[in-house]
């Protein structure tokens, strides 16, 4: 569903990306880890569009995303079909949670008010949060706040789900939350690609895991073999600080 190759990005002059190839298949769960300022949320802004790349090719879903922008037509396909959470829950704060999630399904897909509110009210109670549909944002705890960013994303029936460090802004008895629901989605087949910093998850969840150095891919494979077996020194040197 996701096939990028050679792709190179440059803010500037410095080259954040560097002939990045992965691709990333229809119900696969795979998580990026790396040091900050590695280039992790940059790869997955450019795979919804958020990002232009200067060179190499990226295809998502069926659409090219062509080098400098690509097409408008070919970003408001992945734009719908491509969901992302982020690290802050971006909600819209004049808009109760309810309100949140329906607004992108009956402003871009047309869908009646009536339905759309039907399927907020079906993906709150998935997501734990059923009795929360008439609240706003800052009445709820950001694991609240995050699983409704979740919902809202689900509610467009995304066919890929981006997560970039969507616990990282947590506190710590909130990120569990958080997780549980994510684990579920891996678990119901949807295609996810996930940076995040929680190794215990990534261990579990992924099916597979890409370690991100400077802007390349040094390494990628199953979460045993990156873990327990890294075979780049670099993979080595980061894991050996953060596990
Ligand atoms: P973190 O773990 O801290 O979130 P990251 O791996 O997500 O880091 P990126 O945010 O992708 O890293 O940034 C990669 C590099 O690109 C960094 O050197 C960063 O300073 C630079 N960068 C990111 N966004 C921009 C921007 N809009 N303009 C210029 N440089 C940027
Ligand atoms: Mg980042």
């Amino acid at each position: 569903i996701v096939n990028i190759q050679g792709m190179n990005k440059y803010f500037g002059d410095h080259h954040v990306l560097k002939d990045i190839d992965l691709t990333v298949d229809a119900g696969e769960v795979v998580v990026i880890i790396g040091a900050s300022g590695s280039g992790k949320s940059t790869l997955i802004r450019c795979v919804n569009g958020l990002e232009e790349y200067q060179q190499g090719a990226l295809e998502v879903d069926g659409q090219a995303l062509a080098v400098n922008g690509g097409h408008q037509q070919a970003l408001n396909i992945i734009r719908q079909e491509v969901g992302m959470v982020f690290q802050q829950f971006n909600l819209f704060p004049h808009l109760t949670v309810l309100e949140n999630i329906t607004l992108a399904p009956m402003k871009v897909k047309g869908i009646a008010a009536q339905q759309a509110q039907e399927t907020a009210h079906r993906l709150l109670e998935r997501v734990g949060i059923g009795n929360q549909a008439q609240k706003y944002p800052t009445q709820l705890s950001g694991g609240q706040q995050q699983r409704v960013a979740i919902a809202r994303s689900l509610a467009m029936e995304p066919r890929l789900m981006l997560f970039d460090e969507p616990t990282s802004a947590l506190d710590p008895e909130m990120i569990g939350e958080v997780l549980d629901v994510m684990r579920e989605l891996a678990s119901e087949g949807m295609t996810m690609m996930v940076v995040t910093h929680e190794m215990g998850f990534a261990r579990e969840v992924a099916h597979r895991v890409v370690y991100v150095h400077e802007g390349c891919i040094v390494e990628e494979g199953k979460p045993e073999d990156v873990f327990d077996r890294p075979q780049n020194e670099r993979t080595q040197a980061f894991l050996s600080r953060v596990l």
